[in-house]
Parts: structure tokens; C-alpha cells; sequence
């Protein structure tokens, strides 16, 4: 009797380096490929806008690379709980397999999974896939999670290497042929319609697997020498532009760590970029330790910062790009247009948020969230929170990016100012809608309020 193999794919749309698909054809039975869209499972964040753009063209991609070895990619809308033992009830499957998922409400979620399908009688197996080191490899001596950055790295790095990438499974994966409804993508209008905001993005990205790894070659031939230098300058397309595609599990870390450690490329570039994933990988330890991330602070000290009433008109002028600094629109517009932002202006423009608007954080983490194509559960309050100051191994509260020494350091011929927001080299730039030295100090007084140490509990 044959029992086919369901592979569960999430957050790892790609056939490369798949430990899941590997596992499938391993077992060698059929494969059905199923991806379900969750909107209704308690603690799942919803999507944003630019990542359910991102995430249809993914599976669109996805789709047809797995046609190349006959398996059809089933699309079911539901909560995962109900929709997955139903899809394995309905071609009695003999085993689902995934890789693991490392947010609190998506482990409970493949955690009952198991449960229910082993208690009828189905093979579940998990792996690791998206990350390099599984979160509870990596602890202190104490047995405690890391807190700060250059420990967590130094002992990542005094591990073993991350295990090499899988090659693609070959002749080994066979499709299902049996009947298996599934939805169709287009009707779960992931992409805009009216208005289509999107054009931009479709301008700046192609989605994919394949995309992800030439992106990765050319960025290790073409970028990754200068890497050290250039990543720091907005203007120049130095960084490697992987972060969608990581997010989506395009393309696996491990492919990349290897692809980067083993280039010809000095060893200082090297490192500096491994370090990059590694600040990944540090968001994603965070996370696992801290689900509520996005929501609260991670150090309590900061629930005693007294956030003034938001003001509406500020928070639109930062979303919209008009705040009359140069630096900080440039960025917020190239956000909006293209669905990402250089990682140097994501400071520049977080830190002008949380410090000089003083508007709590997790409004910016929101807008982020919504726009960016790489919007990731754990990088972006994890990140948020770095640059408020109230997150793990935070930039010291004082330490306030000021947006126009940033710029002449950064952006000082405004090559990229001149590209997303070319009014400010104008003889007449946009009026500033505040002062930065005043709102400074404004910030550095609230600040007074966040208690040095942590109370007792
Ligand atoms: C306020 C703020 C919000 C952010 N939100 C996100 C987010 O939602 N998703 C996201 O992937 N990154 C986020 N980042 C981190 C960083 O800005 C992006 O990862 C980077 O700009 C992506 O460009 P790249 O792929 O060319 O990076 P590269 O410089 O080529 O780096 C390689 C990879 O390392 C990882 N990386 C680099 N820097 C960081 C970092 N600081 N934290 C975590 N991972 C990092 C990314 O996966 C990136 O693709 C945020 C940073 C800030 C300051």
C-alpha cells in the first residue's frame, strides 16, 4: 500500500538544501508538497503587506521547481492544527515532515501537530533548516541563554562549522498521483490589486530559489572583498541583498555560510559578514527565549519609559518620508518603493522615530513590518528594540544617531539622497518638523525616568 510522504513547507521555500525533502526522499514513497496559509491560529502574526507580496511569488516559484520532479505543491487556507492531519487523513499518509520553526505560538502549533498525527499513526520527523545553530546549542556556561552579542557569536564560532548544505534530492522524489484538492493562489489575493503599490518591488526584486542563489554567487564575486567598508554606504549596492530571501528560506544559511567562508575573499571581509548572519542567528535566539519580542521590551526597565501621546502627524511625516531630513526620507521612500531599506538608514531612521519624535518603538516595528520584504518575526523587534535602547545588548539609550552627521559621514556626495529624496540637495530643503538638539534633550530627560538597574522582582 503505498503512503505518501507530506512535506510541510513554511518558512523554507526551496528544493536546495532542504533536510525535510531530503528526509521525504529518503523514505521513498510519494511526495505531496503542502503549504497552508495560517491566518487563524492564536499568536500567528499576520503577515504584512510586502511580505504576502514576497510570499506569492515564492510559491508561484517554489511550484515550479517542484514540477520539475512531478510533485505538485497542494495550498490550503486554515489554521495548520485542523489542515494538516486532515490533508494527511484525506491521502492517508504514512509521514509529514518539516523543518522547525523556532517562534513560541508556531512550536506549540507543530507540537500538538505531532502529537495528534502520531496518535494516529502517522511518522512525523523535524529538522533543522533555517538556522545555523539550534537555539538550545548555544548557551552559556551556566546553562542560560546569551544576552549580549559578542559572546553568543564567539561561541557559535567555537562550534563545529554548521553542517554543509544538502544537494537538491534527485532521482529519488516521486509526486502523488493521487487526487489532492488545493487552492488556487491567486485566490488568496496576496498581491495588491487597487492600488497596485507594488511596482516598485516588482522593479527592485526577483523572487525565487534560483534568484536567491545567483544573488548570492554575484555578491560573493562582485562585493563580498569590500564588504567591511562598503556595507556602511547606503548609495553603493555593496551588501548582498539576501534578506528576503533568507526570510522565506530561499536560500538555506548554511548555503551561504559555506559559499562565504570558503570565497576568495580577505578573511576580515569574511568574518564581517558571518558575523551578519550570526546577528541573525542572535535575533533568532532571542526570540526563542523571549517569544513576546515585538510587543514588549525586553529589558523591563524600559515599561517605566513615559512615552508621550503618539503624535499622528509626526508618525505619518516619518511613514511618508517628509521630516525635512534628507537622510531620513531618503530611506523611508526607498521603503516604501522598493520594500527594503539599507541597513545603516534602518538606524538612522528608527533611532529618529524612538528618539527625537518619541514615538514608542513598536509603531515603527508595525510600519516595518507591513512594508519590508524581509519583515522576519525575530530581526525586526529584535532590531527595533537594539536601536531603542530597551532590547538585548542594546546601543546605549544615549547614544542618538544624529541624522545629518550620519549623512555627511555615510552618504556625503548625497548620491543617495539624490536618488530618493532629491529636494534636499536643493538651495531650498523641506523645513525640519523638529529640532534635533532640543528633542535630544527631550529624550535624554524621559530617559531620566528608566531606572538604571532592574527592581527585584
Ligand atoms: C530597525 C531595523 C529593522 C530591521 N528589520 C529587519 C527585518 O525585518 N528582517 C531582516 O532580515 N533584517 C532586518 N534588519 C537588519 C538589517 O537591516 C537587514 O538584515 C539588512 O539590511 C538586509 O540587507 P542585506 O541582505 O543586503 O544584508 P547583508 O549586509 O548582506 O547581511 C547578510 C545577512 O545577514 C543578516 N543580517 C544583517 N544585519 C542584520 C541585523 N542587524 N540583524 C539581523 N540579521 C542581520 C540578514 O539575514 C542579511 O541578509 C533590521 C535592522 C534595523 C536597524
Amino acid at each position: 500500500m503505498i503512503e505518501p510522504t507530506i512535506v510541510w513547507f513554511r518558512d523554507d521555500l526551496r528544493v536546495d538544501d532542504n533536510p525535510a525533502l531530503v528526509a521525504a526522499a529518503e523514505r521513498g514513497e510519494p511526495v505531496v508538497a503542502l503549504f497552508v496559509l495560517d491566518e487563524e491560529s492564536e499568536g500567528i502574526r499576520p503577515l504584512g503587506g510586502a511580505a504576502r507580496w514576497w510570499l506569492h511569488g515564492s510559491l508561484h516559484s517554489l511550484s515550479q521547481d517542484l514540477a520539475s520532479f512531478d510533485i505538485t505543491l497542494i495550498l490550503r487556507r486554515g489554521a495548520a492544527q485542523r489542515v494538516v492531519p486532515t490533508v494527511a487523513a484525506e491521502i492517508s499518509a504514512g509521514a509529514v515532515l518539516w523543518n522547525r520553526r523556532y517562534g513560541r505560538p508556531e512550536r506549540d502549533i507543530d507540537a500538538t501537530i505531532k502529537t495528534q498525527l502520531r496518535g494516529s499513526g502517522v511518522t512525523c520527523g523535524s529538522f533543522a533548516a533555517s538556522l545555523l545553530y539550534e537555539p538550545w546549542e548555544v548557551q552559556t556556561t551556566t546553562g542560560t541563554p546569551y544576552s549580549v552579542f559578542t559572546p553568543f557569536w564567539r561561541a557559535c564560532r567555537e562550534l563545529p562549522h554548521p553542517r554543509g548544505p544538502l544537494p537538491p534530492p534527485s532521482s529519488a522524489l516521486s509526486g502523488f498521483d493521487g487526487a489532492v484538492t488545493s487552492e488556487l493562489l491567486r485566490s488568496w489575493e496576496l498581491r495588491p490589486t487597487s492600488p497596485d503599490w507594488a511596482t516598485g518591488l516588482a522593479d527592485t526584486w526577483t523572487i525565487g530559489e534560483e534568484a536567491a542563489l545567483e544573488r548570492c554567487e554575484e555578491f560573493i564575486d562582485d562585493h563580498l572583498a569590500e564588504y567591511t567598508t562598503g556595507r556602511d554606504v547606503p548609495s553603493q549596492n555593496s551588501t548582498s541583498g539576501l534578506s528576503p530571501h533568507l526570510r522565506w528560506g530561499e536560500i538555506s544559511p548554511h548555503r551561504v555560510w559555506h559559499a562565504v567562508h570558503s570565497a576568495e575573499a580577505p578573511a576580515q571581509a569574511r568574518e564581517t559578514f558571518l558575523s551578519e548572519l550570526g546577528w541573525r542567528e542572535f535575533a533568532w535566539h532571542t526570540l526563542y527565549y523571549f517569544p513576546s519580542l515585538a510587543t514588549r521590551n525586553l529589558r523591563p526597565q524600559f515599561d517605566h519609559f513615559p512615552w508621550p501621546p503618539c503624535d499622528p502627524a509626526h508618525l505619518s511625516a516619518w511613514q511618508r518620508g517628509n521630516t525635512g531630513y534628507g537622510l531620513v526620507d531618503a530611506g523611508m521612500r526607498e521603503l516604501w518603493q522598493t520594500g527594503t531599506m539599507h541597513n545603516r538608514v534602518r538606524m538612522v531612521t528608527a533611532s529618529f522615530l524612538v528618539k527625537n519624535l518619541l514615538i514608542d518603538w513598536r509603531q515603527g516595528e508595525r510600519w516595518f513590518w507591513d512594508t519590508l520584504v524581509d519583515a522576519d518575526a525575530a530581526s525586526n523587534p529584535f532590531n527595533w528594540q537594539w536601536v531603542a535602547g530597551s532590547g538585548a545588548d542594546a546601543a546605549p539609550y544615549f547614544r542618538i544617531f544624529n541624522p545629518e552627521r550620519q549623512q555627511s559621514r555615510f552618504d556625503p556626495r548625497h548620491r543617495y539622497i539624490a536618488r530618493w529624496a532629491p529636494e534636499y540637495i536643493d538651495d531650498d530643503p523641506p523645513e525640519p518638523i523638529v529640532q534635533i538638539a532640543p528633542s535630544r534633550r527631550a529624550a535624554l530627560r524621559a530617559f531620566e525616568n528608566v531606572p538604571r538597574k532592574q527592581h527585584a522582582p
